[in-house]
């Protein structure tokens, strides 16, 4: 499979539920019923059984490995079907059921490259937020209160409100990398740069493309605290000796001196007065001749797409303080901190990238 079509499967999926299509959206299966049905078969273990399975199951042998009812599992195998998320083969005992080769590989968990835990994360924490989206528009900000009760003054203080949640939310954000980390690191020969800083690195997917792209790097990951030590538990191997890791909070405490920093999917997240703040702190620590790297999903100039940044711009507005942005937008934000030759390049795929030097 080419690495555009891998990349290209959660943008068809998703298309294929929305199809931008107000006949579509009105008139069939709402879109977030389609994707409740791929959740409930994620999180059953449809996929992962006929993986494991390695051929096609009846409706009633899946049912009983999962411990589900038959009339409820048969329903929810045919939807999946009709999604094209399994196929179906009829025989004289009835029909026998088995994964896509694309199923295999992106809803699978135990595959390389899954996306279980970005949809799971989806199903539980971003769509019970968007119950809220028409607050959210009134309000003009984020529904943590309505949501999950509780302040979003802190808004990591609220994504990270269980320990459940942040590990879920780690390895949600990682699962995009496994499949689109390679073109933003690639978008830009980053060779130059041997001392990177990956600010708010999290679990540490972006870092390892990194280093398995520029041999001669070293890159920390800088994050809070608790972050941090999950990280270095459950995500980055102990023999990995090319990633450090720093514990702190890119705000509040120093920022170490470095050629390089990324901030991938960071500033989406803040207001251009806390985008401003972080990134002046950046020009200051940065060494002469180094960078910074922004890695986000890049709005056209006149806001008409794509489809994708529009909605995570929504997401934002439900879920943190920031929003997506064009790249006149961000290049202004760094050019505003002291950063020159900036260069923006779209990858054709969900994030860009953009690079700015002191
Ligand atoms: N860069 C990662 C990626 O793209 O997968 C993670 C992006 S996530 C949207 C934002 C990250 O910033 C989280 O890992 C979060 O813990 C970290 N973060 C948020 N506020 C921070 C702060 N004040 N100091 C350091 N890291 C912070």
């Amino acid at each position: 499979m080419s690495s555009t079509q891998d990349c290209d499967y959660p943008r068809i999926l998703f298309q294929y539920n929305n199809g931008g299509h107000l006949h579509f959206l009105l008139f069939h299966c709402p879109t977030l019923v389609c994707f409740h049905i791929m959740f409930t078969a994620c999180e059953l273990g449809v996929f992962d059984l006929l993986l494991e399975s390695e051929g096609s199951l009846s409706s009633d042998a899946i049912a009983e490995h999962l411990g589900t009812s038959v009339s409820g599992m048969e329903r929810l195998l045919d939807a999946c079907v009709g999604l094209k998320l399994l196929e179906v083969e009829m025989k004289s005992e009835g029909a026998f059921y088995r994964n896509t080769e694309l199923s295999n590989l992106y809803l699978a968990k135990s595959s390389l490259k899954s996306q279980y835990h970005r949809l799971m994360y989806y199903s539980k924490t971003v769509y019970f937020c968007w119950q809220y989206l028409t607050d959210a528009v009134r309000d003009g900000k984020n529904q943590y209160e309505r949501a999950f009760g509780m302040s979003s003054e802190d808004i990591f203080g609220a994504f990270y409100r269980s320990e459940k949640e942040m590990i879920q939310f780690m390895y949600s954000l990682n699962a995009f990398w496994s499949i689109c980390g390679r073109d933003v690191i690639a978008a830009f020969d980053l060779s130059p740069f041997t001392v990177i800083y990956d600010l708010g690195g999290c679990a540490g997917g972006l870092a390892q493309e990194c280093i398995s792209l520029y041999p001669k790097s070293t890159v920390t990951i800088y994050d809070l605290p608790k972050v941090v030590q999950v990280a270095k538990e459950r995500f980055v191997s102990p023999e990995e000796r090319r990633i450090t890791f720093h514990e702190g909070d890119f705000f509040k405490d120093p920022i170490p001196e470095a050629d390089l920093y990324i901030l991938a999917r960071i500033l989406h997240d803040w207001a251009d007065d806390k985008c401003m703040q972080l990134l002046t702190k950046i020009y200051k620590a940065c060494k002469p001749g180094g960078g910074v790297l922004l890695v986000e999903t890049l709005l056209n100039e006149d806001k008409t797409g794509p489809l994708e940044a529009q909605l995570y711009s929504l997401i934002m507005l439900v879920q943190a303080e920031g929003k997506e942005r064009t790249p006149t937008e961000y290049s202004k934000l760094l050019a505003a901190a002291g950063f020159r030759e900036i260069q923006v390049k779209k990858t054709g795929k969900l994030y860009d990238a953009i690079l700015g030097r002191k």
